[in-house]
């Protein structure tokens, strides 16, 4: 038997949150670097700040840039520009990716950089203290949104396919097998690909909705899962009647 998957890729615990989403990500991509055999060594990972940006930095063996709020997508550009050589990837939460950076994400997907954009999505700015984000729901309690978050949120898949982009994905953390199927084609897609990962942040967004959303239970987490797995999916399905406002996941590929 080869050696955990943890000890090969990385070095040392992750902060995170017991029950966080991104511990099952993190799980997941590690899977998925280990079937395509995707070289560290040939990689940069760039992160910007909060919860997501801490699943490669520190804690990849692999080069890491650990960059400025929102930005992590422009680093990663000019990380590509110096060095096409290289795999450059991105990981971050929506506050970081798709709110303060979403400039950024746009605009690389219209230029079709070939980086790997992880969008960490737990609805909530989390390490900063439960703040709105682009990507909370209408009526969605946070820190900042005391009464309901009163702006309609960004659907990331279909911001960053109307940028341009020629592979998109969407997977939640509740079904981790798709998700992992899911890194795989990113990974070994050549040109700008983005996926909206869905996460769950138990701590800010979990505790600031157990009323609103209903999370009964001993387990907060537990029931926060299921709440995911209910509220998504297949895309295939959408046309068959069992949308019924629920969150398509999958895969969307454009022409080049
Ligand atoms: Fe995860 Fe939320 Fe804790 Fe951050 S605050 S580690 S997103 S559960």
């Amino acid at each position: 038997m080869g050696r955990p998957l943890r000890e090969k890729y990385t070095r040392q615990p992750t902060p995170f949150c017991a029950g966080c989403g991104h511990g099952i990500f993190m799980n997941a991509f590690l899977h998925a670097v280990e079937e395509v055999d995707l070289d560290f060594r040939n990689t940069v990972f760039v992160s910007g700040i909060g919860c997501g940006a801490w699943v490669p930095s520190p804690h990849f063996l692999a080069d890491t840039l650990h960059v400025t709020h929102g930005r992590a997508i422009a680093y990663a550009t000019g990380v590509k520009l110096a060095r096409p050589d290289l795999d450059v990837i991105v990981i971050g939460g929506d506050g970081d990716i798709a709110t303060i950076g979403g400039n950024h994400l746009i605009h690389a997907a219209r230029r079709n950089v070939p980086l790997k954009v992880f969008c960490l999505n737990n609805l909530v700015y989390g390490m900063t203290g439960g703040q709105v984000s682009a990507t909370t729901p209408q009526g969605d309690i946070t820190s900042t949104t005391r009464q309901g978050n009163p702006e309609r949120a960004f659907d990331l898949v279909a911001l960053a396919r109307g940028a341009g982009a020629l592979h998109t994905a969407r997977f939640p953390v509740s079904q981790p097998r798709k998700l992992r199927k899911g890194i795989v084609n990113v990974l070994r897609f050549d040109h700008f690909s983005f996926m909206d990962v869905l996460s769950l942040c138990p701590t800010q967004y979990g505790r600031a909705n157990r009323a609103a959303r209903g999370f009964e239970g001993p387990s907060l987490i537990w029931s926060m899962l299921q709440w995911q797995k209910d509220m998504v999916v297949d895309r295939e399905k959408l046309d068959s009647g069992e949308r019924e406002g629920r969150i398509p996941i999958g895969e969307w590929y454009a022409e080049s």
